[in-house]
Order: C-alpha cells, then structure tokens, then sequence
C-alpha cells in the first residue's frame, strides 16, 4: 500500500504543470505545483550556492515539459570568468538528463527580486520562451515575466532566415517558437 502511494505521489510528480497558487489548467484540473512550490524550490537550491567571493547565493529552479524540476546555484570561481549562474547550473542539469523543453523558471536571490543576468538570458533562448518567477531570497512576494519580454528580438539562429529548430529530434522548435 504504501509502495503504490508513492508510485501514485511519484507519478503526480511527472505531470505537474507550473502556475499560480489555486489555478487551474486547460481541462479544469488544479495545478500540482504551484508557482510558490517552483520558487521553494529555487530558494532550497540558493542554500547550496558557492559564492565565496560575492557573497550572493542565487538560486534556480526550471520545470521542463516533462514535469520534472531541475535545480542549480551559482559556482563561482578564484578565476571569476570562470564563473557559472544558478540559471545556467539549472539548464546544464536539465540538458544533461536529456530534457528540451521548459515550461517555468523561477529565480531566487537578494533582499528583492532578481533577473537572470544577460547570458543566461541568451542560454535560454536557446530553448524557446518561458515563464519566468522572480523573487527574493526570503518573503512572499514575486514577479513574473517571460524571456521574450527580458531578451527581446534574441540571437537565436545560426541562420536566422532558415529558422532552424533547436532540436528537431527532441521536437524542438526554435527560440520563441515553441508549443505551450
Ligand atoms: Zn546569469
């Protein structure tokens, strides 16, 4: 019994959607998780962050199509350049177990709240539009935006003109262009 509960929390776990506290999808359904739980997320990952130079622990959580949460932190470095993002931890974390396709990434830094910093905005393009939850290290409240809106008219093909999908076998169809 407690094997199939799990399994049934598990499986709830893979087709959750991202919105905000008490919604509900398309078909009526209430979201599984909600934005704040996305933000939790971002905030747990924040504590793990290695900054000992700025001193500014940052954290990221990006939900991708398939449900599942990807989290990473900012890893800086003695040579800064050299330096990683939260929310590029996150995506390379994401990438790496084979994921595409992003639906939601939620930001959590500082005493208000954060923007992902220029190239990470780029990195993400990459991928097509997504939501994005900006909030601060503590407190309730939260801003939400999309990558468009933060990195518009983005750099987003070799050969702009031939639009090609970032990843056709995934399914993937080019920055900005992608399936909700
Ligand atoms: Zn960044």
């Amino acid at each position: 019994m407690r094997g199939a509960l799990r399994k049934g929390l598990l499986l709830q776990r893979l087709f959750v959607r991202s919105g905000p506290p008490g919604a509900r999808g398309k078909e009526g359904v209430p979201f599984m998780l909600t934005d704040w739980e996305l933000i939790e997320a971002a905030r747990e990952a924040r504590k793990n962050a290695y900054c000992p130079y700025s001193g500014f622990a940052v954290g990221a959580a990006l939900l991708a199509r398939s449900g599942r949460v990807y989290r990473g932190a900012n890893c800086e470095n003695v040579s800064f350049g050299g330096t990683i993002c939260a929310e590029r931890a996150a995506l390379a974390a994401a990438l790496t177990a084979g994921e595409r396709r992003f639906l939601t990434l939620a930001v959590a830094a500082g005493d208000a709240p954060v923007a992902p910093c220029g190239l990470c905005r780029q990195m993400l393009a990459e991928f097509g539009e997504l939501r994005i939850l900006r909030a601060a290290a503590q407190g309730d409240e939260y801003r939400e935006t999309t990558l468009s809106t933060l990195l518009p008219e983005a750099f987003t093909a070799y050969r702009p003109d031939e639009r090609e999908p970032a990843d056709k076998e995934k399914g993937g169809r080019g920055p900005y262009e992608q399936a909700r």
